[in-house]
Parts: C-alpha cells; sequence; structure tokens
C-alpha cells in the first residue's frame, strides 16, 4: 500500500514537473499557441498568443471562436471552429487576416493540427493552432509579384516591337527586296535591343543595390575630366534634338574622393533624362565645391515635372503621365536605382522643376574619406 502511495506520489511529482517544463516550453515559443478540446474550449495557450490576439486576460476555457475572429481577404468572416474541426491532418493556411478594435489589420499564419490532449491514444481529442504574424512578409510577397508583373508588362512591348520590325525586315527582303525599308526596321529592332539590353542593366544594378551588394570603392575623381567626359558622351543624342549641351565647372575644384562608378551612373541617369525630356533648348552640366564635397548640377529646359508628380520620379516604375513623357522610351527605374546608388555613397539629391520651363537636378555628394574621418573620430 505504502509503495504504491509512494509511487504514485513519485508518478504525480514526475508529471507536474514535465507540465511545468511543457508550459515554460510553450511560454518560450515566438509563435502563438493555443490548444482547444472537441468542445472549441481553449485548454491552452501561451503569452505569443495573447499578443497576437491582442488581449490581456487569460483565453482557458474560452470558447475559440469568441476570442480569433479571422476574416478573408475579401473581409468575410471565416468560421474557425468549423475550419479547425475540418483539420483532419496538420493545415495550414496564409491566406487569413486579423482585424484589430483600432481598424488595423495583420496578416495570420494558422497551422491547425489535430491531436490527443492528455497521454497517449486514450487522451480526449483536441487540436493546437499556432499562429503568427506574416504582415512584412506578405508585403515582401506582394511587391515582389507586383514587380514580376511590371517588368513582364515592360519588356512585352519591346519584345513585341522588335519582332514586328524583323519579320517586316524578312517580309520586304522576300517581296521587293527594298534595302532602305529593310535598314529602317532593322534599325527600329535594332534600338528596341538597346532599349532592352539598358532595362536589364538597370534591373540588374537594382537588384544588386537593395541586396546591398554592391561594394563601394573610393577613389579620387578629377571634376573637370568627369564633366568633359560626360559632355563629350551624350554632345551626340543632345545634337540629333538639336539641344546645346554646356558645361559649367567651378575653377579650381579639387577632386573629390568618391566612387567613380556611381556617381557616373547618377550623373548620366540624370543627363539622359534632362535630354530626353527636353524638347528645344539646352543641358547644363556643373560642378561647383560645397560643404565637404561637390554639388553637381544637371539644368535642362524641357518638359518639366509638375508638382505633384515630383514627390514620385523617385518611385519604382513610376513615368509621368504627360504626353510628352511617354513619346520617349522609358522604364521608370532610371531614378529609382539613382536614388538606391546615391544613398550608398552618402550623396543627397534635390529636384526644382516647373512644368513646361524645365528641371533642375542637384546632387550634393560628400567626399567620402572625410566622411569616414569625422565617423572615425565621433
Ligand atoms: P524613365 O526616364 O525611364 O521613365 P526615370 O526613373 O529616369 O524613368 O524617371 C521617372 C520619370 O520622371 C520620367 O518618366 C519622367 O516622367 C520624369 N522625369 C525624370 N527626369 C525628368 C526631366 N529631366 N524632365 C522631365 N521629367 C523628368
Amino acid at each position: 500500500m505504502v509503495n504504491r502511495l509512494l509511487r504514485h506520489a513519485r508518478h504525480f511529482h514526475r508529471t507536474s514537473v514535465e507540465h511545468e517544463r511543457l508550459t515554460s516550453l510553450i511560454n518560450s515559443m515566438a509563435d502563438g499557441v493555443i490548444a482547444v478540446n472537441s468542445k472549441m474550449n481553449i485548454v491552452t495557450s501561451n503569452g505569443a498568443a495573447l499578443n497576437i490576439l491582442d488581449v490581456n486576460d487569460t483565453l482557458i476555457g474560452k470558447s475559440l471562436g469568441d476570442v480569433l475572429k479571422p476574416v478573408d481577404k475579401n473581409n468575410q468572416h471565416v468560421p474557425i471552429e468549423h475550419l479547425v474541426q475540418q483539420a483532419k491532418i496538420p493545415t495550414t493556411t496564409r491566406e487569413l487576416l486579423l482585424t484589430y478594435t483600432d481598424g488595423s489589420k495583420i496578416n495570420l499564419y494558422l497551422s491547425i493540427a489535430p491531436v490527443h490532449l492528455g497521454y497517449g491514444r486514450k487522451g480526449s481529442q483536441g487540436y493546437v493552432l499556432l499562429m503568427r504574424d506574416i504582415t512584412h512578409e506578405k508585403s515582401l510577397e506582394e511587391e515582389r509579384d507586383e514587380f514580376i508583373s511590371v517588368v513582364s508588362h515592360e519588356l512585352r512591348t519591346p519584345i513585341a516591337i522588335t519582332e514586328g520590325n524583323i519579320s517586316n525586315a524578312q517580309f520586304i527582303a522576300q517581296k521587293t527586296g527594298d534595302i532602305n525599308q529593310i535598314k529602317t526596321a532593322l534599325q527600329q529592332a535594332h534600338d528596341q535591343i538597346m532599349f532592352l539590353a539598358g532595362m536589364v542593366n538597370d534591373l540588374a544594378t537594382l537588384s544588386r543595390a537593395e541586396r546591398g551588394k554592391l561594394i563601394v570603392e573610393v577613389q579620387p575623381i578629377d571634376i573637370n575630366k568627369l564633366v568633359e567626359q560626360l559632355a563629350k558622351l551624350y554632345s551626340d543624342d543632345a545634337a540629333k534634338k538639336g539641344l546645346a549641351l554646356k558645361t559649367a565647372v567651378a575653377a579650381g575644384i579639387s577632386p573629390l574622393m568618391s566612387s567613380d562608378l556611381y556617381v557616373r551612373e547618377v550623373l548620366q541617369n540624370f543627363i539622359t533624362n534632362a535630354i530626353k525630356y527636353t524638347e528645344e533648348g539646352s543641358v547644363t552640366i556643373s560642378a561647383e565645391p560645397a560643404d565637404h564635397g561637390v554639388r553637381f548640377i544637371v539644368q535642362d529646359t524641357g518638359i518639366g515635372i509638375s508638382k505633384q508628380d515630383q514627390d514620385r520620379v523617385f518611385d519604382k516604375f513610376f513615368r509621368s503621365e504627360d504626353f510628352r513623357t511617354r513619346k520617349a522610351n522609358g522604364t521608370g527605374l532610371g531614378l529609382y536605382v539613382t536614388m538606391k546608388l546615391s544613398r550608398l555613397i552618402h550623396a543627397e539629391i534635390d529636384l526644382r522643376s516647373e512644368l513646361n520651363k524645365g528641371s533642375t537636378f542637384s546632387i550634393f555628394i560628400p567626399n567620402l574619406e572625410e566622411l569616414s574621418a569625422k565617423n572615425r573620430t565621433q
């Protein structure tokens, strides 16, 4: 008899230790955990579940349907108890949302597993629910989906035009053999391929910049030389549109310590845009010394940017609705990439523009050697 009592006491002790262990394990989990019995009453829950459901009070003894009220993406109530009872095998869903009293929403990851509560097969039937806030992951997913759909849409047009031009060239070669018409069609196809190549480059730079994989190699940049090279590079494009391409570099400007590659890329984006979006007049590239760095200014007498659009030109894929913008090829990625690159070299961009008068993009590029020395002493 004594032995039996002792055994029972030991068993009880072991069970309560195990129970405590289990409780502290569940409480240390980052995911919300709720266990319910077959009547859908909550028998266990942890702190993370209280957080997700935004309640302070204990959940134990409450009915699941009273505390967990998810909705679907059309804001339709999802009967949770029914969903749980249907789960004959472990089931997960990432499609539910939880709405809070202040109107905010989270995306909910919910996993439902049918279990035997208690010990062994004899324990009564119940379910364990795991919950996680996946709002951030979902928004990344949505952004990625949108990105893919915009890119494929943007790629489709130049591909279709190229295909059309090449078929046309083949057709003319077979029928009339008119070399001038063939040349025109091939030139148009070539322009589209160059546009596609530019877009792929922008996308590659963008993806490296977003993954933080771009390395900033700091080296001395000769400002006079840089501006001269840029003006030379774009003189043909400007001349073709009858635009004057001017330069103005402050005398005696000292070399700048920064990334030659990124400074060039940023300025090239400003200059190509200035030429692209200017129908008559001029584009001026200037450089002047500024506080611990250099300020570059690209000014045009072009179509300008409305106040409303000025806030959005650096957004991914943004292009103004203006028909004069749409006349020119573009992806809406240039200024977005420019912004990413300028952050890497700690540069600050400023935009002034007036519709139908012109735009001025200026960028202050700090001397990165002085900047890192300053950071070291702070
Ligand atoms: P893209 O030129 O390929 O469309 P960008 O990201 O370089 O893409 O520019 C985004 C938008 O900003 C352009 O589509 C245009 O509407 C506007 N924009 C940029 N630069 C100028 C400029 N110099 N003058 C007028 N509009 C501009």
